[in-house]
């Protein structure tokens, strides 16, 4: 089976928070387990270099679009690989892949006849003597009358047009714009309605998505699709493949979804592959992000694909609810952010992944907060992870002299191993994260009260045969937790693995061949308690 997870692309804009990670995480979950399991994969993403986020934060800082995007890339390109994310390729929307990539869709799109040119308003500021791409103006949601963006409200996930918005302002100077005529490309979405209406239910019926996927995707095809601009003026972005209309830039709606396939492109590229298969109808393929994103994952990116005859749709859309820290929204622009460069340098990597996984923000809103990231870390990664396996290991080192006893295993935690496999598998590749690692933990909080009922340091005394059966047991149990939680805990399971000399993983019931065990050492260091008020002030001292 084919494979594609497609993460979302971070704007290169400003770090990556907590709230990137918790909606990323399941990616590099899905592209772990499916290789276990011995599938191909292709695990794609990449920084958004452009767009007018950049171009704003440039302005502000007085750089450069392309120092601005160089910084964070090559951060976000760190912090990934220390949380472990396991991309195929992360690349950039500035590089000249991309940019050839899209040229190409536009054209194909124009070809198909599913792009027109046609005369239009646009916000115009007479101050700054420019047109506005959408995110420049600001005003109030002609829906819920929040304040909102341009191009979309954040609080109802209207997408809108600067035109819609009432009391608009200009957001480099403050006063109002004026509306003036100008030529722009449309994409006919609209065209598209019946199909995508079609394809929405099919995935609703397979229960393939999330719901709040499934809500937001019928309700834009209530509303009816319109078509949309595909063409903006912007200072940076991929010019317009079209003669005479080079200064203009191909919009975001077609330039950033675009990226999943420019991505593969470049991959297959460079390694000398094909990835065709990836993108024929019986591929499986994962889009994973935050819920804002969710329309141009379920109805935009769909009607391309389709605009230009490409069979391998979403099949699978991984779209979380949002985090919040400590009770409150996250807000970067109030700094009331964890930063993943940040906790990253004072915590480890797993228990990043633990947290973000095993309250995950799948169904609805879930917290970050210092006290309860300390306590999961301690009570369950070390008090119950980690400690079974420190109290196996020792022991065997112990009263075995680190000779591993050899024993029939028992039988029935054998056929519960295996049933894990079937079921946490099931649950991974539904997008039931939170519920595939609760069940490993529930599993993990079997295995130390079969060491508590078993009593080893008795048996040992009294029943030399049947403590051979309880610590062979253990240590199978370790192996296959080893495996099943690779996804979830790449950094410790190969710790783990490393002290069982365990050579190849599998997405499969494993013997446990491990002969001596040596150097026992803790897994997980304990956080200290007094952190959680450490970093609770430190948060609220950065914060404005
Ligand atoms: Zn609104
Ligand atoms: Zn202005």
């Amino acid at each position: 089976m084919s494979v594609f997870i497609g993460g979302a692309w971070p704007y290169a804009n400003g770090s990556l928070h907590l709230g990137h990670i918790a909606a990323l995480l399941p990616g590099d979950i899905l592209a772990r387990y499916y290789r276990l399991k011995g599938e191909r994969v292709l695990y794609v993403s990449g920084s958004d270099c452009n767009g007018t986020p950049i171009s704003i934060r440039a302005n502000q800082e007085g750089k450069t679009i392309r120092e601005i995007a160089d910084h964070y890339h090559q951060e976000f390109t760190e912090s990934f690989s220390r949380l472990g994310f396991t991309y195929d390729l992360y690349t950039r929307t500035d590089g000249a892949f991309h940019h050839e990539t899209v040229q190409r869709i536009f054209l194909d799109l124009m070809e198909n006849g599913h792009i027109y040119k046609k005369e239009t308003d646009q916000m115009y500021c007479e101050t700054d003597q420019r047109f506005l791409p959408d995110r420049y103006v600001e005003g109030i949601c002609p829906v819920c009358a929040h304040p909102s963006r341009g191009d979309q409200c954040d609080n109802c996930s209207t997408i809108l047009d600067p035109l819609d918005l009432l009391e608009p302002k200009c957001k480099l100077c403050g006063n109002a714009p004026t509306v003036k005529k100008t030529e722009q490309f449309y994409f006919a979405l609209s065209a598209f309605q019946e199909e995508l209406e079609a394809y929405v239910k099919e995935a609703k019926d397979r229960g393939a998505w999330r719901e709040n996927a499934i809500h937001l995707s019928e309700r834009y095809l209530k509303e009816g699709l319109l078509d949309r601009a595909v063409s903006r003026d912007l200072p940076n972005g991929v010019p317009l493949p079209v003669e005479g209309y080079e200064d203009k830039k191909v919009y975001v709606w077609i330039e950033a979804v675009s990226g999943y396939y420019s991505a593969s492109r470049q991959w297959a590229a460079e390694n000398h592959e094909s990835d065709e298969e990836f993108w024929q109808g019986d591929a499986k393929a994962y889009y994973v992000h935050g819920k804002d994103n969710i329309p141009f994952h379920t109805i935009i990116w769909p009607a391309i694909l389709k605009g230009i005859g490409v069979q391998g749709l979403p099949t699978h859309i991984v779209s979380n609810e949002y985090l919040t820290l400590e009770k409150r929204k996250l807000s970067t622009s109030k700094n009331w952010a964890v930063w993943a460069p940040d906790i990253l340098d004072r915590y480890n990597p797993d228990s990043i992944r633990y947290f973000l996984a095993i309250n995950a923000p799948e169904n609805r809103d879930t917290d970050f907060s210092w006290r309860e990231f300390i306590y999961s870390h301690n009570g369950e990664l070390l008090g119950a992870y980690g400690n079974f396996i420190n109290r196996t290991l020792k022991f065997i080192e112990k009263s075995y002299e680190g000779t591993v006893p050899k024993a029939e295993v028992d039988s029935s935690i054998k056929r519960t191993i295996e049933g894990l496999y079937e079921s946490v598998g099931r649950k991974i590749e539904e997008g039931h994260f939170k519920e595939g690692i609760e069940e490993v933990f529930a599993f993990v909080r079997f295995a130390n009260k079969y060491f508590d009922e078993k009593e080893p340091w008795k048996e040992i005394k009294e029943n030399r045969a049947s403590c051979d059966q309880t610590i062979a047991t253990c240590m199978l149990i370790i192996a296959n937790l080893s495996q099943l939680l690779n996804p979830f805990l790449p950094f410790s399971t190969k710790k783990v693995q490393g002290m069982l000399a365990m050579e190849e993983l599998n997405w499969a019931f494993v013997a446990c061949e491990t002969n001596t065990v040596s150097n026992i050492k803790p897994l997980f260091e304990r956080y200290d308690v007094k952190r959680i008020e450490e970093e609770v002030d430190k948060l609220i001292k950065e914060s404005d």
